[in-house]
């Protein structure tokens, strides 16, 4: 801090103005139009975003690259994939060059260590979503490449796969349902969950219900009355 002004927080706050500017605007209420973010990843944050949202931290100023390369003039629309019975899958690549589709994510905060940056395969959800991009764009492959903040990156080719896109036509199926139902889908745990703004609620509970079987099999809730 310098003078009275907590600079750290100012610039803090710039950045998680950025962020809610470039973020993907999803009508919580349309569950027929489902976004690509969605189910490549926990469905079940997905759904609380969607329901019941809490802002999640953003990260550094690398986070926001791949929004702002969105905007720049090699960005791409976004894509929609007609599912059927009037659902619609959307998704948006980060640029496409020489019939390549390429999107840029920041190396993830599990695969950073104290010297080094340790990336052996690609995210989970990353391919999923790459993938997704190749049958929406109708491109053969793809490139991930995850950047750090000092300007070092990791690249990932792959070519598409049609099995994998099935996969994440079906998870679109199920999120429309359990949201147009209001049924909180199942934890999915990983590494995301380590990262993620909910989650007090997701294992927090699940202690608490824990504690209370086991008062409740020692006797232990009767003797506090
Ligand atoms: S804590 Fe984990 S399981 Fe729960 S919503 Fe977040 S990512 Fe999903």
């Amino acid at each position: 801090m310098m003078g009275d002004t907590d600079y750290r927080s100012l610039v803090q706050n710039a950045i998680e103005s950025i962020g809610r500017d470039l973020k993907i605007q999803v009508d919580p209420t349309d569950t027929k139009k489902i976004h690509l973010h969605e189910v490549v990843s926990c469905m079940r944050r997905a759904y609380y975003n969607r329901i019941e949202p809490e802002e999640s931290n953003t990260g550094g100023f690398n986070d926001l690259l791949p929004g702002l390369l969105r905007k720049l003039q090699y960005g791409c629309d976004p894509r929609g994939f007609n599912i059927g019975d009037g659902l619609g899958l959307e998704g948006r690549a980060d640029m496409i060059a020489d019939d390549v589709v390429i999107i840029f994510r920041p190396i993830p905060i599990t695969h950073i260590t104290e010297d080094n940056y340790d990336i052996e395969n690609p995210h989970a959800s990353d391919v999923l979503y790459l993938n997704a991009c190749m049958w929406m764009y109708e491109k053969e492959s793809g490139i991930i490449v995850y950047m750090s903040g000092d300007r070092r990156e990791t690249m990932f080719s792959l070519t598409r796969s049609k099995r994998m896109f099935e996969e994440t036509i079906r998870r679109t199926r199920v999120f429309s349902g359990l949201v147009g139902e209001k049924k909180t889908p199942i934890l999915e745990p990983s590494s995301e969950c380590f990262e993620c703004q909910y989650y007090e609620r997701c294992y927090t509970k699940r202690r608490n219900a824990k504690q209370l079987q086991l008062h409740e099999m020692f006797g232990l809730g009767k003797s506090k009355k």
